[in-house]
């Protein structure tokens, strides 16, 4: 029997995750969002796809585990404002003693919970639930709700950049609600946002011919123009407006009244080169002299992209005809320099090019995508230039297939300079040659500690160069960081573990 919102919830939760048709795990959804009252659409979407509202409430799995109660409550009471007002109370727990507070708070919640949703609420309160692809069903089962087409929830979701308020708008009063979620002058959306490739020649594999354009480390900015009123926002969506006074004049000089441009701001040196990144964020800092930094360090906009003019809404068009229009408002100074192509060796000169100027890398895009706002897709891709670290084997696995006798797949830690220990960053078995996969089977085999089945574990002793293209956070790897692409460079026999880089220094790269 279902007597509590927050246990229809836990409930249903429960029922999608055991079934494994989509459109069963839609209907499930939209029955019980059918259920809710208007106030708690938004708490359950958040709590459905495992983001509370209130985003990270900075709870661990120490303070989970010591909040949790022995006993669980036999009847449900617990109502879904009421875990969401105590989990703003755990947000805002702040301070010395904070972490008691919050294991206070959490503990009380816990006790009022029945067996049921205590799992819940610790898995959520953690960031446990967070599963990506519910997120779609979700936006589907909303659609199925309201009884309105997924494609244009979707749409409105991607406006609003938030499923909660575009689910309890869309539920509580229809179609017309739809509206709301328009593309609005001064109303900043979502910007679309990269996946990664290694290198260019993987991103032309994915895209076949691409739209090559330079990365520059700057800040992305989204300027919005009416007439003479004209916006500039961060990607965090921040109005920066009198920040930067030399893109609003760059801007009011173009030939449209109405436009809605993507691209970066970043300041140069006086022979074109980029400044470092930190550089160009001082003129996005808090408390500012505008007109003195602008003396000493001005920026410069390259616009990439360009999803409104005049009238006319550009999202759904492709990127080709998204830059024809950009091209036709924007002068080249200020675009980003780019280069169409499919073939490998141009595409590399570009890359070469572009990180011999200075900058950090490159971003592939498919010329027919459209704009998905607020989405890390496949139709942009960054390479960004590689770099090293010197790491230490912790353990191998052994190898299959060609790798088959060989320790190959090794498991790389940074050095924590506090405790001295090894604190694991992730596993590669890239860019060996035959001689090294031989070569470390033995070195790491003289130095095995003990094996756990596949797995051999060795003394830390052994440096390898890692090349990777950047640090990633993690919820797997026991430092919070991962490195993304990593391969194998070489073993340092000249190093010893104790002078390996640090989980610090990796942070850093974060
Ligand atoms: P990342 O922050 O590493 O995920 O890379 C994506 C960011 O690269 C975007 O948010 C932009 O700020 C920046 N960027 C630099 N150049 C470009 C470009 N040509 N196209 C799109 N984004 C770019």
């Amino acid at each position: 029997m279902v007597s509590s919102p927050l246990n229809d919830l836990v409930l249903t939760s429960k029922l999608v995750a055991d079934t494994s048709g989509r459109l069963e795990k839609i209907a499930l959804l939209a029955a019980l969002l059918k259920r809710l009252a208007p106030n708690e659409i938004p708490i359950a979407t958040g709590f459905l796809i495992g983001w509370p509202r209130q985003g990270k409430l900075g709870v661990g799995w120490a303070s989970v585990a010591e909040a949790r109660p022995a006993v669980a409550a036999t009847t449900p009471e617990l109502t879904l404002a009421e875990v969401d007002a105590i989990f703003t109370a755990l947000q805002n727990a702040r301070g010395k003693r904070s972490g008691a507070e919050r294991q206070r708070i959490l503990a009380e919640l816990l006790a009022r919970g029945t067996a049921d949703e205590q799992s819940f609420l610790t898995a959520l309160a953690i960031g446990e639930v967070r599963q990506g692809a519910l997120d779609g069903v979700l936006t589907e089962a909303v659609a199925k709700a309201a009884g309105l087409p997924a494609a244009k929830v979707r749409r409105a979701v991607m406006l609003a950049g938030d499923l909660g308020t575009v689910a309890e708008a869309v539920l509580t009063e229809g179609e017309p609600a739809l509206a709301r979620y328009a593309l609005q002058l001064f109303r900043p959306i979502q910007p679309m946002l990269a996946d990664s490739a290694p290198n260019v020649g993987e991103a032309l594999a994915a895209l076949g011919t691409a739209v090559l354009e330079w990365k520059l480390d700057g800040a992305r900015v989204q300027v919005h123009r009416q007439d003479d009123r004209i916006a500039i926002y961060t990607r965090s969506l921040n109005d920066v407006t009198a920040a930067v006074p030399e893109v609003v004049e760059a801007v009011r000089a173009l030939p449209a009244r109405e436009l809605i441009l993507d691209g970066e701001v970043i300041a140069l040196m006086p022979d074109g080169r980029p400044l470092p990144f930190q550089e160009t964020m001082r003129r996005f800092g808090r408390r500012l002299d505008v007109d003195g930094l602008r003396a000493t360090m001005p920026v410069t906009p390259f616009f990439f992209d360009l999803l409104r003019a005049d009238g006319e809404d550009l999202l759904d068009q492709p990127l080709v005809d998204r830059l024809a229009r950009l091209d036709a408002i924007v002068p080249a100074a200020f675009r980003v320099p780019r280069l169409t192509t499919s073939d490998a060796a141009d595409a590399q000169r570009f890359v070469d090019d572009a990180l011999a100027r200075g900058h950090e890398g490159i971003m592939a895009k498919l010329p027919a995508a459209p704009y998905a706002a607020g989405r890390r897709g496949s139709a942009w891709l960054k390479v960004k230039t590689p770099r090293t670290l010197d790491l230490v084997v912790l353990a191998a696995e052994w190898g299959s297939g060609r790798r088959k006798g060989w320790l190959s797949n090794l498991h790389l830690g940074a050095r924590d300079s506090a405790t001295g220990e090894f604190i694991m960053l992730g596993k590669t078995f890239k860019g060996m040659t035959d001689e090294v996969l031989a070569w470390q089977t033995k070195e790491l085999l003289a130095r095995q500690t003990h094996r756990d089945g596949h797995i051999v574990f060795v003394r830390a002793e052994l440096v390898v160069e890692v090349a990777f293209n950047e640090v990633q956070r993690s919820t797997q790897y026991p430092g919070g960081v991962t490195l993304r692409f990593a391969r194998i460079k070489g073993y340092r026999p000249d190093k010893p573990a104790a002078e390996a880089d640090t989980i610090d220094a990796v942070r850093r790269l974060v």
